[in-house]
């Protein structure tokens, strides 16, 4: 059996020919152009494959609601040319093939819960920081959609008193990805994220605004495990100073085994890699698959 995997996002998509244990077969990259001319292409590489499910994890936000007319639809975007369009309905009409549809985030997180650092876990987050900032929420065995879905990448953050940048997300401002995605370290300090390294204040920074982002989710989720990854978490160093700073703000309060020491064991990068987007898309399509 061969199933077919879509890490959909604005700028790329990357697809992937998989099997039932994991393993990548074989994989392709695309850029993200209009809707019909990009799902040309990866139509016409899933019929290659002949593949018997299909899964997408997507930039959103998009519509999760199996029983809305607009189920499998990409819906507000501010990408040209994806606002409502029927991602799901493009690939299920051309493959013929039962299509497994969720968010970019969720689709990384199922990928660690079933291959990678959460297998055998039920409640897990994971958080992305890279150009933007987003988190998939696994909770109690299932993906969390709630009403449309979490968009934890949005939480409101308190502002460092020193730091007087105002934020690049153009709903909030003092939102994770307005102070802490790739974008915001670019506005705040002219530079790429990527050439700021052994900069210590930007990353003493950056650790300051995800570790309170990553405390609150362990408040309100109580999740086993906090996988963090995206361009920015590349970042040498950083991981610990958000742990440590994690610690400071939790400061003693949620009691547990796991929440001593380091931290090390609690907060980690993901186990398959750069794989979890599009292992998790090929997830998607195995339980799309069973469902029928
Ligand atoms: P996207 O979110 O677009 O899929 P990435 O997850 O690769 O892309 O994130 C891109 C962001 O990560 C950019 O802002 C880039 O500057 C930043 N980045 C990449 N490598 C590093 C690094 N080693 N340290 C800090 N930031 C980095
Ligand atoms: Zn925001």
């Amino acid at each position: 059996m061969v199933i077919g995997g879509i890490e959909a996002g604005g700028t790329k998509m990357v697809c992937a020919a998989g099997t039932e244990d994991g393993t990548i077969l074989n994989r392709v990259t695309f850029p993200t152009r209009q809707p019909e001319e990009t799902c040309a292409d990866i139509i016409a590489y899933f019929k290659e494959w002949n593949i018997n499910a299909l899964g997408i994890g997507c930039f959103g936000p998009v519509d999760l609601n199996r029983n809305s007319k607009t189920y499998g639809y990409i819906t507000s975007t501010p990408k040209k040319g994806w606002e409502n369009c029927n991602i799901t309905g493009i690939f299920q009409n051309a493959l013929g093939v039962p299509v497994g549809f969720d968010t970019d985030v969720n689709g990384a997180v199922l990928g660690e819960v079933t291959w990678g650092a959460g297998k055998g876990l039920d409640s897990v987050v994971y958080i992305t920081i890279g150009t933007g900032a987003g988190v998939g929420v696994y909770i109690n065995g299932a993906l969390l959609h709630g009403l449309v879905h979490p968009e934890g990448g949005h939480i409101l953050l308190a502002k460092h008193a020193q730091d007087s940048y105002e934020g690049c997300c153009p709903y909030h401002k003092n939102c994770l990805e307005g102070l802490a995605s790739g974008s915001a370290v670019e506005g705040r300090w002219g530079r790429k994220a990527v050439e700021l390294a052994g900069q210590e204040q930007v990353w003493e920074l950056e650790a300051y605004y995800i570790a309170q982002a990553v405390a609150d989710y362990i408040l309100v989720y109580s999740p086993q495990k906090i996988i963090l990854w995206g361009g920015v978490m590349h970042q040498s160093g950083l991981f610990e100073r958000v742990r440590e700073k994690v610690k400071e703000l939790l400061n003693g309060y949620v009691s547990h085994d796991m929440l001593k020491g380091s931290l090390k064991e609690y907060i980690v990068p993901p186990a398959l890699g750069e794989n979890p987007g599009i292992l998790g898309a090929i997830k998607l399509g195995m339980l799309a698959l069973e469902r029928k």
